[in-house]
């Protein structure tokens, strides 16, 4: 049961990690931040400076005329609301990105520990090796033709196509 649990782990796990290595999530990651961030940045900047401006404005009470409140007043509150939601929605799609980039980073992580080992007895493997040093399993596949060392669950060559037996 536990086997069974470990190959579906590894095998989404090669799943994700072909998903987010694609071309197309590559273009996504790259989309999603370069909106996200500028957005972000420029909201939350916004924000501060709306804060500053009011809370300095509101200290002086010259700001304050006679017909109540003042443009320097008033500006920085107005534009106080759109910059945070400016800065809500870009953190939210840059998120969206860093998400990527985090899956990203912990598949290929997590391939370079988990990948690498035994199927059987959970040792750690030389690459170069076709049988497990702990126990005998035969792990990866040795092309027949150009002796390329293949991963034990390829099915053919994949550097020169033959098929693996
Ligand atoms: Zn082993
Ligand atoms: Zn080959």
């Amino acid at each position: 049961m536990f086997r069974n649990l470990e190959e579906t782990i590894k095998s989404l796990n090669a799943n994700v990690n072909d998903v987010v290595n694609s071309e197309k999530a590559k273009k996504l990651r790259k989309k999603l931040l370069s909106i996200g961030l500028p957005m972000a940045v420029c909201g939350f900047l916004g924000v501060f400076i709306c804060f500053a401006l009011f809370a300095t404005a509101g200290i002086d009470l010259d700001a304050f005329g006679p017909n109540g409140f003042t443009a320097r007043v008033m500006v920085p509150f107005l534009l106080f609301i759109p910059c945070g939601v400016v800065g809500g929605i870009g953190s939210t799609i840059a998120s969206l990105g860093f998400k990527i980039v985090i899956t990203e980073y912990t598949t290929n992580l997590i391939k370079e520990t988990v990948g690498n080992n035994c199927p059987n007895c959970g040792a750690t493997l030389n690459s170069e090796k076709v049988f497990c040093s702990k126990c005998g399993t035969k792990v990866r596949k040795e092309c027949s033709k150009c002796k390329h060392i293949n991963d034990y669950k390829s099915e053919f060559c994949e550097k020169c196509g033959t098929k693996l037996n």
